[in-house]
């Protein structure tokens, strides 16, 4: 047997080809030759196929990535029951073992110890790195999600709850609508294979496509179709520089709907301590890297840098003033808001001053 074939892990590599091949070629076979189901059932089971791929990588993306990789908010059991427990039918391993390897992919981007590493290739990192022996059995080191109990059964039962909430649920809920069949295919097969596309999007597409505004050290990018595909995890760029943000997309309009339905669950009881970085820190990442090209020039000396300085200042001292006004009694309350609104307008003309100076310089660079 040649060296290449005895790296591949045969069970992974299986179930990510056969998975899709047959759903789509059983569905087609049954909708052409079978005359025992109905438009509406098709109608109802498709949408709820959706619903439940959309809630399947919401259960990632909130549950595995942000919640128990990066820790970035903390969830009621209940919820981490509900994300544990619907994430199981991703087809994407058990939590413990989904974070331990992300945890690795952020602390070793790029590197030859990242198990996704992009500069293996694009094909690596979408989806090659799981069919090979090498990465799979990557031991698991996440101390603390090992003692987490719920975490530790959803790994030690993975293959029942996989089985479980991925194929027979959806049956299920096909039986129900009236046609048990339908749902095994649709709202089963298929609906794992498109949402385990979207989250493979991540590791491959993001570290290809899109834009640098935070760093431009590594690979990861900020991209706009890639965060429509996969619920908000496409501001990359930003989630790697800033990993314990419970955000990717920072600002309110950002489309991030992991971020929304964190926040809702906030709303609800369901989540609290959820970890933001100070828009200062944020503001001098950016800033540092629309400057980097210019480092050298003198322009960077006498312009660029003391306007930096202004900028960030400015926002510090606004960010200092909102805390103080939180806590502050009510005669001084009118004292600091009036400093702060001083402290904002002065940020802002700085910030559109820095925006025709960055423009100047990349004219004369
Ligand atoms: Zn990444
Ligand atoms: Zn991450």
């Amino acid at each position: 047997m040649s060296k290449k074939i005895q790296k591949i892990c045969w069970s992974v590599t299986l179930f990510l080809i056969l998975n899709p091949v047959i759903s789509v070629a059983a569905l087609v076979v049954y909708l052409i030759f079978s005359n025992s189901y109905t438009a509406s059932q098709i109608l109802w089971i498709t949408l709820f196929g959706a619903v439940f791929a959309v809630l399947t990588n919401l259960s990632i993306t909130m549950g595995y990535h942000r919640l128990f990789s990066h820790k970035s908010y903390e969830a009621h059991p209940l919820l981490q029951k509900i994300l544990l427990f619907i994430s199981a039918g991703a087809f994407q391993g058990s939590a413990l073992k989904w974070s331990s390897d992300h945890r690795i992919h952020h602390k070793f981007e790029d590197t030859d110890r990242d198990p996704y590493s992009i500069n293996k290739g694009f094909w690596h990192a979408h989806m090659g790195w799981m069919m090979k022996h090498e990465s799979v059995s990557l031991p698991i080191h996440a101390p603390d999600l090992e003692k987490n109990k719920w975490v530790a059964h959803q790994h030690n039962y993975y293959g029942y709850w996989s089985i479980g909430v991925g194929y027979v649920l959806p049956a299920i809920v096909g039986y129900m609508l009236g046609n048990l069949f339908l749902g095994l295919v649709i709202a089963g097969g298929l609906r794992i294979f498109l949402t385990q596309q979207s989250t493979f999007l991540v590791n491959s597409l993001s570290h290809t496509m899109g834009k640098t505004p935070y760093s431009t050290e590594k690979t990861a990018k900020d991209s706009l179709i890639v965060t429509i595909l996969t619920h908000g995890e496409g501001y990359h760029n930003f989630h790697h520089k800033f990993q314990f943000d419970y955000r990717n997309g920072i600002r309110w309009y950002h489309w991030d709907p992991t971020k929304w339905s964190i926040q809702l669950a906030a709303l609800i009881g369901l989540a609290n301590k959820l970890k933001t970085v100070q828009f200062s820190e944020i503001l001098k990442a950016r800033l540092q890297t629309e400057t980097e090209k210019f480092y050298q020039s003198k322009f960077y000396e006498e312009k660029l840098n003391p306007l930096h300085e202004k900028i960030i200042q400015s926002q510090i001292r606004f960010e200092k003033l909102k805390t103080e006004y939180k806590n502050a009694s009510r005669e001084k309350m009118d004292q600091i808001k009036s400093e702060m609104q001083i402290a904002q307008i002065e940020f802002k003309a700085n910030m559109k001053m820095w925006k025709v100076l960055i423009r100047s310089a990349h004219r004369m660079a």
